[in-house]
């Protein structure tokens, strides 16, 4: 049996998340803005679906605001404060280098619109400072805009020492959290964040969905303006008959989060731990603090082992990648990586993996078995 160790690309859906969208789908058709009973009965489970997933930041449910993932919420947060930026000339932006590409384009968009974007970059261990960001803000800074968990290398980011350092400043602050949403405690209700954006596909909920949280500060809502227009839904900021079912699991795989984030992170510790001992005879170099990574993802280099080499031989043993699901996509280099500044030879043998709690035991002595033969096979083309 093939072990998924990709779940920071997807993570599979909960059984009782299913459970609770099969429900829906099976009882609730209603469209959410329709007047009658149906449409009501629609409303209302969506409503405490935005409670589930607002209650995870410290937000309120009206602060919620359903999208189809954290591609679109990105692209929400940062294209959608273009009009204010220009009308008000804040046209400067803060954010890191080992952004996710859902950050990075947008904010690439922008700097043609005439933004200046500053990118700052991650220290050797994949970690931005919150003394950086507070060095790089100027009188015309908009925004600052830094994820919580890095995707390919799990280092999480000093978001609260961020929050804290703008708490009293007018600038803006959007936290990408899709890898750390449900997962890192209550960095989030933290109220100087303003815009969380988050997906359901990875905390076990459906691919499809996610979630801008647009927190009031000093009862003011962030001046962002949507990037569709329709039928007004989503408070006018997301317009779209919303999936009632797709909102209702995440709503229940945020619940699920909330009432077990320290036994699955405690699961997860335990794993990493057996994996690292399991592959300790091959040395490999982490890319990524491992005081600052979280308990569910490690990205590692082997000495004479090229990742996409190691991916199709571990097939039938472990499902791992190279790099973010979009990067491989792509075919290019870990734009992360390089930012941390690994070399050229372990960039390419950079491998991510990423589990959950309920993630089986692999195989691991037949995983290092076919690591010797990458290894060997190298050498052996190497000579
Ligand atoms: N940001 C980060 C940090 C991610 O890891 C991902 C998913 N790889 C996204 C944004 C995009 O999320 P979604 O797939 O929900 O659009």
């Amino acid at each position: 049996m093939t072990v998924y160790l990709d779940c920071n690309a997807s993570t599979p859906p909960d059984p009782r998340v299913l459970e609770t969208m099969w429900r829906c789908y099976a009882l609730e058709h209603g469209n959410a803005g329709s007047p009658h009973e149906f449409g009501r009965r629609a409303k209302e489970a969506a409503n405490l679906a935005r409670e589930l997933v607002g209650a995870l930041a410290g937000a309120r449910r009206h602060e919620v605001v359903f999208t189809s993932g954290a591609t679109e919420s990105n692209n929400l947060a940062l294209l959608g404060l273009a009009e204010h930026g220009q009308t008000t000339g804040r046209r400067h932006i803060v954010s890191t280098q080992i952004e996710h590409k859902s950050v990075l384009e947008p904010l690439e968009l922008l700097r043609q619109r005439g933004f200046e974007i500053t990118l700052l970059p991650p220290n050797a261990g994949g970690r931005v400072s919150a003394g950086d960001i507070v060095a790089a803000l100027r009188d015309d800074t908009l925004l600052a805009s830094v994820q919580d968990v890095n995707n390919e290398t799990g280092v999480s980011q000093p978001i609260s020492e961020i929050a804290e350092a703008l708490a009293d400043k007018n600038i803006l602050l959007h936290v990408d959290a899709a890898q750390g949403f449900g997962k890192t405690g209550a960095i989030l209700h933290h109220q100087a964040i303003d815009l969380i954006s988050i997906s359901g596909h990875k905390i076990y909920g459906p691919q499809g969905i996610g979630a801008l949280i647009v927190r009031r500060r000093n009862s003011q809502l962030p001046p962002l303006a949507p990037l569709m227009t329709g039928g007004g839904q989503e408070f006018g900021l997301r317009p779209g008959t919303l999936p009632v079912a797709l909102a209702v699991g995440l709503g229940k795989a945020a619940e699920l989060a909330g009432l077990e984030a320290n036994t699955r992170a405690e699961k997860c510790r335990a794993f990493r731990k057996h994996l690292w001992e399991s592959l300790q005879e091959f040395r490999p170099t982490i890319h990524g603090d491992p005081n600052f990574t979280a308990p569910h993802a490690i990205n590692l280099s082997f000495p004479n082992v090229d990742s996409e080499q190691a991916i199709e031989a571990l097939a039938g043993l472990l499902a791992v990648s190279n790099g973010s699901a979009c990067t491989s996509v792509c075919a290019t280099a870990s734009h992360v990586l390089a930012a941390m500044g690994v070399a050229a030879a372990e960039l390419d043998g950079a491998l991510r993996f990423s589990w959950m709690h309920d993630t089986p035991t692999p195989d691991w002595e037949a995983v290092c078995g076919v690591l010797r033969e990458c290894q060997a096979a190298s050498n052996a083309s190497s000579r």
